[in-house]
């Protein structure tokens, strides 16, 4: 739940109100998508949402949990438990390979090393890559990359999935791989926040939240 969140950037004597006055609800199951024009705060509002950054003011509320006046190190362990995080650039290690780049959130989270060999496995199996797990980064192409980094964001099995642009650098066929992959988390029960600024991709959730300006247009 997010309640009157604002957010704005002081950039030496200009204030940058990114985020205005937002209020709405993500519930579980949801197949929610964010959209707007460049620069009408969607990645700050996906960033705040995930408790990867702050609001100026306004509450995030994770299941009962304000998360917004938590110490960094609370925050952080609500986040790994909670929330997968996936970037319009992948973000992957490039000296790991696909298995270890999905095993590491599972280091952190304090796994043994047959369990998160194993877990990493499956879900490569589950985003189509379980006869890519030796591949490093460059030898996989930007979808796979992007399945890759989906299945690291599932590694400690987290309530919400946030992706910012996830197919914003793939070509047509791969976006909707991808897209494909959405709807199966989705229907295995997983709750999806997706941004973007395709109107095309306004039809694949069940919610769709429009934002211009840092403000909500509509929710439908
Ligand atoms: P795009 O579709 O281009 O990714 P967006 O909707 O994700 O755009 P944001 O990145 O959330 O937009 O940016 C919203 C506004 O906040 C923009 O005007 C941007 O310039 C400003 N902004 C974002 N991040 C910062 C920052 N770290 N410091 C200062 N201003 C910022
Ligand atoms: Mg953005």
């Amino acid at each position: 739940t997010l309640k009157n969140i604002r957010k704005t950037y002081h950039m030496g004597k200009i204030d940058v109100h990114a985020l205005k006055d937002i209020s709405f609800e993500v519930e579980k199951g949801d197949f929610t998508i964010i959209i707007g024009p460049s620069g009408s705060g969607k990645s700050t509002l996906l960033q705040i949402l995930g408790g990867l950054d702050r609001p100026t003011s306004g509450d995030v509320i994770i299941e009962r949990e304000n998360i917004s006046n938590m110490k960094d190190q609370e925050l952080a362990i609500v986040r790994n438990k909670k929330i997968g995080f996936v970037f319009q650039k992948f973000n992957l290690l490039s000296n790991m390979t696909a298995l270890e780049n999905v095993a590491l959130p599972m280091v952190y989270a304090g796994v043994g090393l047959s369990e998160r060999k194993e877990k990493a496995k499956e879900l490569l199996d589950l985003v189509g890559l379980g006869n890519r797990v030796t591949h490093k980064p460059n030898e996989l192409s930007g979808g796979q990359q992007q399945r890759v980094a989906i299945a690291r964001a599932l590694a400690n099995d987290p309530t919400f999935l946030l992706a910012d642009e996830p197919t914003g650098n793939l070509d047509t066929k791969s976006g909707i791989d991808i897209l494909k992959v959405f709807h199966k988390l989705h229907s295995m029960g997983k709750t999806l926040v997706i941004v973007t600024h395709d109107p095309e991709m306004v039809d694949e959730g069940n919610k769709v939240v429009k934002i211009r300006d840092g403000l909500i247009e509509e929710v439908n």
